[in-house]
Order: C-alpha cells, then structure tokens, then sequence
C-alpha cells in the first residue's frame, strides 16, 4: 500500500481532528514563503525596453540593496552592484518602512530603435528628502539628476509634485542608477513612461483631483456656513474634517508643495503631513461623537476617543518640540490607524443603541476604511497594485463618505425641522380635543382681529359651556368625562364655517371666534352649536348619556362694537361680554344661547 504523502496525511488528520484552521494558516504561511523565495530568484532585472514600454512602475524590474556603513560613493555602489547580495523587486513600488538605511536601486533602460526618445522618470512619494539618480552609458556617467523635498522647489530638476526628470535616451542601454534616502516612509513607486502618456496622465490626475476635491472643499464650506448659522457642533467639526482631509491630501500627494515653494528645510514636508493627517483624524473623530451623541450610551469609548485625540498630539508636539520625526510618525500613523477603527466602533455601538443613521455612518465608514487600506498596501507594494486608480482610492473612498455623512447631516436637519414643527403645533394644541388651546387661539386670532378692526367688518365670540359636567364625570368617571369633551369639541369643530376659530378655553368651555358674523348671525350660529350638542348620545354602562350646554354670545352690531366694549374694541373686551352672557344663560337655567341686554 502506497505510503500517503506528508500534506494528504496532514489533511486527513486536520479533518478528522477538526484542525482545519490552524492547517489553513499553516498552508498560507507555506505559500507566502514560496512565493517570496520564488519571486527574489526568478524575476530577474531585465532591461526595460523602449519604445515597446510606454508607461508603468520599475519596481520588477530593479535590483537594490541597502546603504550600511555611511554613505557611499556612486563607485563604491557600482561595485556592490556586481556582487550577489542585491534584492530584485517583486512589486510595483519597493516598500521598505519608516525610517530606514538609504537605498541605491538599479535597472536598465534600452533603447531599441534607432532615434533618440523622450521619457520622464518620477517617483512618485513626494516625501522622499534625497533622491540622486546617475545615468550612465558605455560605461560612462552621463547624468547626474539631484532632487527631493530637501530641497527648494525652484532648484528641484523639475517644478513638479514628485521627485521627476525628462531625458533623451540614446539608442542602446542606459544604466540607471538611483539612491534615495529619507525620513519618512521608504515607499519607493517608480514610475516611468513617454513624455507624451506623462503629460496625459497628469491632464487626467489633474481633472480627478480636481473633481475629488471640488466635492469636498463645497461640502466643507456649505456645512461651516450652516455651523456660522445655526451654531451646532456637529456641522462645523464635519467642514474642519472635510477641509483636514483635503489639506492632508494635498499635502502627501505633493500638490500643497507645488503652492508652498519656500525651502522650510528638509523635513518640512514630512512634519506637514503628519500634522495635518491627525488634524482630519481628531475633527472626524469629534464630528462622529457629536453626531452619534456616544456620551449618552457608550461613556468608555467616548472618554476614550476624547483621550486618544488629545493625548497623540500632545505625544507628537513633544516629538516635534525634540525634533524627533520617527517618534511623532509612528503616533500619526497609530492615532490614524485609530481613526478608522474607532470609526467603525462608534457606528457599532450607535447601531447597538438603535440610533438612526448608524447603519449609513458604518457604511460610509467602512467604504473609506476599505479604500484607506487599498491605497496605504498599493503605496506599501503589497498584495494590491500600485497604479493611479489604487493610490486615489482613499481620495475617492473618503468622497464617498463625505457625500454619505452628508446626507446623515442633511436628514438630521429635516428631522429637526420636523421635531420643530411638531413642537410648535403641541404647543398651540390641546392633547384630548385636538382643537386649539388658549396659546393657539391667541396666535390664530391676532393677526385675524386686526385686520377685522382695520376693515370695521362684523365680528362676534360664542363662549360655550357644558352644563352640569361634573356630574358626568362623578356618575361615570373621569374616563367618560374625557370621551364626551372630544365628542362636544368635534360637534364645535364640525359647527365652525371656514375661517371661524375654535379652542378649548379650559376644563369644559369652549370658545369660537365668529369673523365677518355680526351678533345676530352669531346667535344663530350659536343655536346651532347648541343644537349640535344637545344631539350627541352617548352609551354607557349607567344607560345613554345626553347632554346640553349655555353659550354666551358678543358681537358687533353693522361692524360697531357693543356699548360696554366701545372704548376698548379690544377682543378681550369681547370676551369679558360672551362671559357675562354666559352666565345669564346659567342663571335662567341652562341649555340656552343669551347675549348681554
Ligand atoms: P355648570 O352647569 O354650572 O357649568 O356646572 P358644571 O358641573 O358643568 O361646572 P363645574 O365648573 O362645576 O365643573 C366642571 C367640571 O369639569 C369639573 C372638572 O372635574 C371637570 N373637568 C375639567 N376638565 C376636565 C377634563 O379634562 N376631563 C374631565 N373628565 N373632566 C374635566
Ligand atoms: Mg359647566
Ligand atoms: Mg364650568
């Protein structure tokens, strides 16, 4: 019987013993170390071939190694170049970490046609400090090409973004020779291609960009301009986020140092990125608390938030006070690394707490996570490529973003308006009747009365009362009490003409005010309210249940005021007299519509 080979064994057993994961793990590790053994010996550094090669990263095609022992000369170099111990480029972009030895790179370019072509070489990590790139053919150096962002703007070999040159290759090889040395990340994409699909890409990045950022800056400013007006946190910490994000994308894309062309000194830039990386960081993570209100249901996590957005940038202004660069980077990279982590955890626990917008907060949070992660590995040159799509994902996942928090801000701001309008008809309205209250008549009537006074036209007041009401209530309780007030308010209501006003006037009185009805047509109107009442039935567990009411009528007679209220023209004049007839009514007994004699 054949003998099972080692892995068919190891499954069978993972299998059988549910090992299954930690076999996984362990077959993914096998395969990651084979690929990384297999690519440093079979990529080879073959010469790139033009004019066939128009545009693309060198990363597969360069040979490199690390400076020990101080800086080296371009001899010396070129001497460890023959040597065995070099790297070969796997990725696209070589990716080494924060704050490592230089690294000289090589790789060939050969021209195959006969005429001399015209291509550009850029780097394309604005925060790179020195870059030295020497071309030399037939054995001989040809070029020299300083640059980096140690260096002005004006004395760089191009007035560009990223460390870039244009050269006139010559038919046959040229050897390319680079070292580049720096503080910040060692993330090396470099990119080469036609002068020609150089300047096209840069129209196309220049129209992306300016597309991304159009959309954020007029996000930003709309929602500082409502925080200028309505004074809530929430939309004012948004713009500063949109506008800290803006301005750090600026900045690590090298744009913002093609505006700032002063020379601050070697480390300008890379002291500008990461203060203006945290800057978005601690605005987004505020603006979220703001947003989700997490004080009131997550107190940890929001004492904890409050903590990291505070105590990282203090870490890192000492950093900056010591001029200690790696120090402060690794805070950056850690507060931003938990930026997008507390993120999520504040939707999460929003979500838990059933908040409204928290499933859009995550979804928007997690998109931008997702393109954060994409561009920050193709930077890295690892599993993800690096092209121009994948390095403007993080602009284009936090776009995505902002137009979907937006759109939480924008659907708050309706529901308050909504909360605002509800609280406004509360206030005017009584809960049991739903006709007006007091507040509510007065409001609708102000306006109503002085135009009726302006114009002298008719105008009167029914105060209605309901007769012997407590002994509804006390024969069938409170309960039914309430009942027969909404059934006496819908009578009213069901009584008014359009532009009478109806309100409950207090415990079982009601009164409606009568526009262009003189006193008589407003007895007559009365009487029907009156009627109207007296025909409500009511079955109860005490047998049917009717009742009546008094009501109390003032008006004016052919648009002039009684005798008694003639002074005054006021409407509570008018009121004071609908009362005292109202109270005639009671006094000749009841169940009848009376006006002052
Ligand atoms: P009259 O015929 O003289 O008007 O006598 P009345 O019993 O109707 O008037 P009175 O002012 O003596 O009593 C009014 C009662 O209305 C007393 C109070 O308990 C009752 N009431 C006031 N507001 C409400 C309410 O919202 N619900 C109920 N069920 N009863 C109310
Ligand atoms: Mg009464
Ligand atoms: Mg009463």
């Amino acid at each position: 019987m054949p003998k099972p080979s080692d892995l068919t064994y190891k499954i069978n057993i993972a299998l059988s013993s549910k090992k299954l994961p930690s076999l996984l793990i362990e077959l993914l590790l096998v395969f990651t170390v084979c690929l990384s053994v297999l690519s440093s010996f079979t990529v080879s550094a073959d010469s790139i071939d033009i004019p066939e090669f128009t545009q693309g990263s060198l990363g597969k095609h360069t040979q490199y190694f690390r400076e020990v022992d101080g800086k080296m000369s371009l001899e010396s170099a070129l001497t460890a170049f023959q040597s065995d111990s070099l790297f070969h480029g796997s990725t696209n972009s070589i990716s080494l970490g924060i704050d490592v030895a230089p690294v000289w790179m090589r790789f060939t370019i050969n021209n195959r046609s006969t005429q001399t072509l015209n291509y550009r070489l850029s780097v394309e990590t604005p925060w790179i400090d020195y870059i030295d790139t020497w071309l030399i053919q037939d054995g001989e150096m040809v070029r020299h090409i300083i640059g980096g962002d140690a260096y002005p703007f004006e004395s760089r070999p191009m007035q560009y973004r990223f460390y870039a040159f244009e050269h006139e290759f010559l038919a046959g090889k040229t050897e390319v020779i680079m070292r580049v040395e720096t503080k910040g990340p060692m993330a090396l994409p470099v990119q080469f291609s036609s002068v020609e699909q150089a300047i096209h890409r840069d129209i196309a990045s220049g129209y992306q960009y300016g597309a991304l950022y159009g959309i954020m800056l007029a996000l930003a400013l709309y929602n500082l301009v409502l925080f200028g007006f309505i004074r809530q946190r929430e939309y004012g910490l948004y713009g500063l986020y949109l506008l800290g994000f803006v301005l750090n994308s600026l900045s690590y894309t090298g744009q913002l140092h093609t505006i700032i062309t002063y020379d601050f000194g070697a480390y300008f830039q890379d002291w500008l990125d990461i203060f203006l990386m945290i800057t978005y960081s601690v605005a987004g993570l505020h603006f979220a608390r703001a947003l989700l209100h997490t004080k009131d249901y997550a107190p940890k996590l929001d004492r904890f938030v409050l903590r990291t957005t505070l105590y990282i940038p203090l870490g890192m202004l000492v950093g900056f006070v010591f001029n200690h660069l790696f120090f402060s980077m690794i805070l950056a990279f850690v507060l931003n690394t938990c930026f997008v982590m507390l993120f999520i955890a504040m939707g999460v626990k929003a979500l838990q707490a059933q908040k409204p917008f928290a499933v859009i907060f995550i979804l928007s949070s997690v998109t931008a996570a997702v393109c954060i992660t994409i561009s920050t590995l193709a930077v890295a040159g690892v599993l993800v490529p690096y092209n121009d799509y994948t390095f403007k994902a993080i602009e284009v996942g936090m776009a995505f973003e902002a137009i979907l928090l937006a759109s939480i801000l924008a659907r708050q701001f309706r529901m308050a308006q909504i909360d605002k309008l509800i609280a406004e008809k509360y206030a005017c309205t009584d809960p049991l009747t739903e006709l007006n209250n007091r507040r509510g008549f007065k409001e609708f009537t102000e306006s109503k009365w002085q135009e009726i006074v302006e114009a002298q036209h008719n105008v009167s007041i029914a105060l209605i009362d309901i007769d012997y009401f407590k002994q509804v209530n006390d024969t069938h309780g409170h309960n039914i009490g309430d009942e027969v007030l909404k059934l006496v308010a819908k009578a009213i209501a069901d009584s008014c003409r359009d532009g009478d006003i109806a309100a409950r006037w207090g415990g079982e009185e009601f009164i409606v005010l009568l526009p262009n009805t003189s006193r008589d047509g407003a007895i007559m109107q009365a009487e029907h309210i009156r009627e109207a009442i007296e025909s409500i039935s009511f079955d109860t567990l005490n047998g049917e249940l009717t009742l009546t009411a008094s009501i109390g009528v003032a008006g004016t007679v052919a648009g002039k005021f009684e005798l008694s209220s003639i002074h005054q023209g006021t409407l509570e004049a008018l009121i004071k007299n609908a009362d005292r007839a109202l109270y005639i009514a009671k006094q000749d007994g009841k169940n009848q519509v009376r006006i002052v004699s």
